[in-house]
């Protein structure tokens, strides 16, 4: 999301432009994510890496054009009373039926938004358009990693309501940037997910739980430190107040490796979920994609095929309803 719902003007009155994870980590999750695959799928990620790492960001830029993207990228559990994240309906048609689409949008999408975009990427894998499995591969990448920042599971997403404005696009943008030459890169292979519905949720709860430290120990650390935890760094001709290095390092340090943590599981997750995609439609030769594309009459061919089978097996399929 980005700072999450509009650009916000600084404390400064210095404009602060803030989008989730940071562009910068966005692209490294989805970029790191392709070294996850199987060698069956990594040479067709790898060989359209450039585009994978910078269309990472194509959401967020999405959210300026498209009114619906927004409620894409955040969910406010906090909304919903207590333990929500674990009474509310897995399953997007569900909790229509208990709290109605409106509602539901209102206060955000995104466990409901990964498994739908999971869908829409099998099936791009069905019909082996690469394409759309480059662009929605991207995409997933972007709601995953979203799902891991702690800040885009409340109300409080800018800490706007404690008076810690600011304090999203520290975690997610300041700090990866400080010290992402530090992280460990290595997060092993991709593996399958059982239930890819439950997994989006399982990131969000776990997210959740880790909104009281992010909010508390900033506090807790902005009192002590006072005027301290700003400085002035100049960008071109531009002077800009930010968080400074060593704030930076001692909220870091406090947070006891919480952001690498959840940066690597980004990484993960994303393999993850693209590699379960591939699996769930069969394995479909990517390497024959390398090279050659399909024509649109071809595309069009499959797709009107698939969707044929999917009215014939929609009765075993009722949590799967793909809304391409
Ligand atoms: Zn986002």
């Amino acid at each position: 999301m980005g700072v999450p719902r509009l650009l916000k003007i600084g404390l400064t009155g210095v404009v602060m432009l803030c989008a989730s994870w940071g562009f910068f980590a966005h692209k490294k999750i989805n970029q790191l994510a392709v070294f996850t695959l199987p060698p069956t799928m990594a040479g067709f990620y790898k060989k359209n890496i450039e585009y994978i790492t910078e269309a990472a960001v194509n959401p967020d830029r999405r959210r300026y054009t498209i009114p619906e993207e927004a409620p894409r990228h955040y969910i406010d559990l906090d909304d919903y009373g207590d333990s929500a994240s674990y009474k509310l309906p897995r399953y997007w048609s569900d909790a229509v039926k208990q709290f109605g689409e409106d509602s539901l949008q209102a206060k955000g999408i995104l466990p409901w938004h990964i498994y739908r975009v999971y869908l829409q990427l099998k099936d791009a894998f069905l019909v082996r358009d690469p394409d759309r499995i480059l662009k929605v591969s991207a995409d997933l990448g972007h709601y995953v990693a979203d799902a891991h920042v702690p800040l885009h599971t409340t109300k409080n997403y800018d800490g706007q309501l404690t008076d810690q404005v600011g304090i999203h696009g520290f975690w997610e943008s300041r700090i990866p940037e400080l010290y992402f030459e530090e992280y460990d890169l290595f997060v092993g292979a991709a593996t399958y997910i059982p239930n890819v519905q439950v997994a989006a949720w399982d990131i969000v709860i776990q997210s959740n739980h880790a909104v009281d430290s992010v909010l508390l120990f900033e506090k807790e650390l902005s009192n002590k430190e006072g005027e301290r935890k700003f400085s002035f760094e100049t960008k071109g001709k531009q002077t800009v107040r930010v968080y400074s290095a060593e704030y930076a390092q001692k909220y870091n340090r406090m947070l006891a490796g919480m952001v690498e943590r959840q940066f690597r599981s980004s990484v993960k997750r994303t393999g993850d979920m693209w590699y379960t995609a591939w699996v769930d439609a069969g394995q479909p030769d990517l390497k024959a994609l390398i090279s050659y594309k399909p024509s649109a009459e071809e595309l069009e061919k499959r797709k009107k095929e698939l969707l044929l089978w999917k009215e014939k097996n929609i009765k075993s399929r009722t949590h799967e309803v793909s809304e391409n």
